[in-house]
């Protein structure tokens, strides 16, 4: 096994102390540097650094980062959800490192979808209530894997349903 133990941090969001989300690192005590090109082949990261390497992708409805000593995770309820996903990673990380023998390893990443397919399905009323000033900043931040379908309100189901169905191909559509 990899990785066996981590300590977890729990904090609240810098930009906005108000949120509801909570922020979590978890920091390994064992170094997974090796293992992240095989996570990237399994998961399918939309951002992958060779140096120092790291890969981050969309699951779960929560942006995750894999580094080398640490993995972060963004927008979480609480430490039992925190607790979970970084288990859920943990077992990940460790079973593309036992079959490392079969996993071709990547640093490449996936391709990003465009910014302006996903404009054309936005309300377009920058009404804000995805925490961003416009819904072009939204969607540019749906490109980046930080908000999904689920942070627009308004937007309308038959209109989610088609974001959901361009953003699959690029893992972004939990
Ligand atoms: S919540 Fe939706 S409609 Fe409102 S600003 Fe954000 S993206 Fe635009």
């Amino acid at each position: 096994m990899l990785l066996e133990t981590y300590r977890l941090e729990i904090f609240n969001s810098k930009c906005n102390p108000g949120a509801m989300a909570v922020h979590c690192f978890a920091h390994l005590d064992q170094d997974v540097s090796e293992a992240i090109p095989y996570l990237n082949t399994v998961l399918g990261g939309f951002n992958v650094t060779r140096e120092p390497p790291s890969v981050t992708f969309r699951s779960q409805g929560k942006l995750i980062t894999v580094h080398g000593d640490k993995i972060a995770i963004n927008a979480l309820k609480d430490e039992t959800e925190a607790r979970k996903i970084v288990e859920w990673l943990k077992r990940e990380i460790n079973e593309a490192w036992d079959k490392r023998g079969e996993i071709e390893p990547s640093y490449e990443s996936l391709p990003r979808p465009q910014v302006m397919p996903i404009l054309k399905l936005l309300p377009k009323t920058n009404c804000r209530q995805c925490g961003e000033p416009t819904c072009m900043v939204f969607a540019v931040s749906v490109t980046e894997g930080v908000k999904g379908v689920e942070d627009c309100p308004p937007l309308t189901e038959e209109n989610q349903k088609k974001l959901k169905e361009y953003l699959t191909p690029f893992k972004l559509d939990f």
